[in-house]
């Protein structure tokens, strides 16, 4: 058997096989991304289910895991990732400037 059919192999299929925080966490807190947005992700608090999917899957430290989880908008960049992952639909995109 190869060396690479020996590898362990990782399959995310929860929120629990996520690594505990973003890799970006704390490297990014020194630039405000907040001016590359043109769209601003909104949560909708009475569809949230507070499964911090988003805070696992966002990338900047924009997101934080309160109840129900708060957008920073100095970090946010509108990359719109939380709300493709967010399993209830409860992050919608509103255009920036509206
Ligand atoms: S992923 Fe959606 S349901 Fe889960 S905490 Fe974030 S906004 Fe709420
Ligand atoms: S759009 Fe969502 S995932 Fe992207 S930076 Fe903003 S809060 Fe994070």
């Amino acid at each position: 058997m190869s060396k690479k059919n020996d590898e362990k192999v990782i399959v995310i299929q929860n929120g629990d096989d996520m690594p505990s925080m973003p890799a970006s966490m704390g490297s990014m807190k020194i630039n405000k991304t907040a001016s590359w947005r043109s769209i601003r992700p909104v949560i909708i608090e009475e569809k949230c289910k507070r499964c911090m999917i988003c805070w696992k899957f966002c990338p900047e430290p924009a997101i934080r895991p309160e109840d129900p989880p708060v957008i920073d908008y100095d970090y946010c960049k509108g990359c719109g990732i939380c709300i493709e992952e967010c399993p209830f639909d409860a992050i919608v995109s509103e255009k920036e400037g509206k």
